[in-house]
């Protein structure tokens, strides 16, 4: 399929590894000057460096999503620098500590939300008023099953992942007549870092037996989902939720 991301500039965060690197090499497959950030300067620059070598056009910058004012910075470098900012994936997530919650630590509460709530925030302010200023684009952020169902012991991860999608159909209503369509995608459980680093064997296999697949979902499979929403084949689509979970919420 073709995208149409030739002339476009793609921002994506947390692109240093699993779904967000997926998407950058997606994006730059289909012609799309990437923008690709993340908290780790390394890994960030890594997929870059493989991006380019590959062909695509790409750029790392260091970034935490939490840092409302590099948040703007960034923003400004990719209309700058760039000439615009068509697309925008805000993917950068952490997985928190597992405590019920009355035990759950309220830093870490505060360390989660910066991040996967926050963060979200803090780029769609600044991505929106780029692309009102030069006429439209389209933005994907990454919720999660756990934005729409719960998992005990995950308060702040579950309650983060349901205010992204309520962030996102807020805004969707109120930039649909810009030009701008916002989005998000709900994935399942992806074999990425952030499913598996904390995962001993016992949650690992109780974790297997709940899938109707019988197994992870790919960070590919999740990029596809992220492109087709932010091209021109999605057109009418904004303001929703889009799960790719191989049947999780269906149980
Ligand atoms: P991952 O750990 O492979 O990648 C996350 C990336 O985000 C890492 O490179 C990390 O360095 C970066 N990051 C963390 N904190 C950051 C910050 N403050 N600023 C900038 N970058 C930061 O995990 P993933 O599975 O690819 O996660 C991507 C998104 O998908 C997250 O929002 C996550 O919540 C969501 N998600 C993942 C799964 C899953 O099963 N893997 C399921 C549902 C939703």
């Amino acid at each position: 399929m073709n995208l149409g991301f030739t002339g476009k500039v793609a921002l994506v965060t947390g692109a240093g590894s699993g779904i967000g690197a997926a998407v950058c090499r997606q994006l730059a497959a289909e012609g799309a000057e990437v923008i690709a950030t993340d908290v780790d300067a390394d890994a960030v620059r890594l997929v870059v460096e493989d991006i380019c070598t590959n062909g695509g056009k790409a750029h790392h910058v260091a970034l935490d999503v939490a840092d409302s004012g590099a948040v703007e910075r960034l923003v400004a470098f990719a209309v700058q620098t760039c000439g615009g900012l068509h697309l925008a994936v805000n993917n950068a997530g952490i997985d928190g500590v597992r405590k019920a919650t009355a035990d759950y630590p309220i830093d870490n509460w505060h360390a989660l939300m910066d991040v996967n709530l926050h963060g979200v925030f803090y780029c769609m302010k600044y991505e929106i008023a780029a692309m009102a200023a030069q006429g439209g684009g389209a933005i994907v952020n990454t919720t999660s099953i756990l934005g729409s169902v719960a998992l005990p012991t995950a308060a702040a991860y579950t309650a983060a992942k349901h205010a992204v999608v309520g962030l996102t159909k807020a805004a969707a209503i109120e930039y649909a007549r810009s030009g701008i369509r916002i989005n998000a995608v709900a994935p399942g459980w992806i074999d990425t870092p952030l499913s598996t680093e904390n995962a001993d064997v016992a949650s690992s296999r109780r974790m297997m037996s709940l899938q109707p697949m019988g197994r992870r979902g790919t960070p590919q499979e999740v990029a596809a989902l992220i492109c087709f929403l932010l091209s021109e084949q999605a057109s009418f689509i904004t303001g929703s939720v889009h799960l790719v979970d191989g049947a999780y919420t269906a149980h």
